[in-house]
């Protein structure tokens, strides 16, 4: 499971962990400009561990890549100080240029000497800035390039591909009920400027960045549609 720390790739994790028997987290150290995801990792792991017996069971290990490397080959709003702004493509200076084909490779091969056969992400093309590593097609076409380099099938799973933001959440009440939904406001980080002071009904962020939009926007039409 490509875990962030994030909202989506928690919603995701509850997925998984209900549907497997056995699931370890990978993360990506890449010289993030906050810390604060890396940390939310730490958090979110301990509170399902905690509230959730039934999937406490299954969590295996986690695994922490060292990827600075991805901080020399890119210059966006990410990993330098600089403010989130759109480029000439459309997308946010905040993409890194084919970010989760090597997160996906670099899974793979951890899965791989692990004994795993299905990697599992929360990216989606519905709700979505725009990142073209994103997409399902994308996403189809590396699981053939995966499952052929290594010479063993390797599935690639990413439920929330068709959700939007709205029907995450409804996703995630539907896992593990308001202990799980409350556990996302609390303990994940979707926010790109990093800010854990201000508490929202969704959870913490400054409220104006790309990503607080998208969550706030979700949740809204979440809560409206219950
Ligand atoms: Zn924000």
């Amino acid at each position: 499971m490509l875990f962030s720390g994030g909202q989506d790739s928690t919603a995701c994790l509850a997925w998984a962990l209900d549907r497997y028997a056995h699931v370890e987290t990978i993360g990506f150290d890449y010289g993030q400009r906050h810390r604060v995801e890396l940390d939310c990792r730490v958090h979110v792991r301990a509170a399902l561990q905690a509230q959730f017996p039934r999937w406490a069971r299954k969590l295996g290990d986690d695994h922490l890549l060292d990827l600075a490397l991805l901080g020399q080959i890119s210059d966006t709003a990410l990993t330098d100080d600089r403010a989130i702004e759109m480029n000439a493509q459309g997308l946010p200076n905040t993409f890194v240029p084919g970010r989760n084909l090597l997160f996906f490779n670099f899974a793979a091969a951890v899965a791989y000497r692990r004994g795993l056969s299905v990697l599992v992400g929360g990216m989606c093309e519905t709700d979505y800035s725009g990142y073209p590593d994103c997409r399902d097609n994308t996403l189809r076409a590396l699981q053939v390039a995966i499952s052929l380099g290594l010479d063993a099938p390797m599935t690639i799973d990413t439920p929330l591909m068709w959700l939007d933001k709205a029907q995450t959440w409804a996703l995630t009440e539907q896992l593990g009920g308001s202990p799980l939904t409350d556990l996302v406001v609390e303990h994940t980080h979707t926010c790109y400027l990093g800010d854990r002071t201000h508490r929202h009904a969704w959870g913490y962020g400054c409220g104006l960045c790309p990503a607080c939009e998208l969550r706030r926007n979700g949740h809204e039409s979440w809560i409206k549609a219950r």
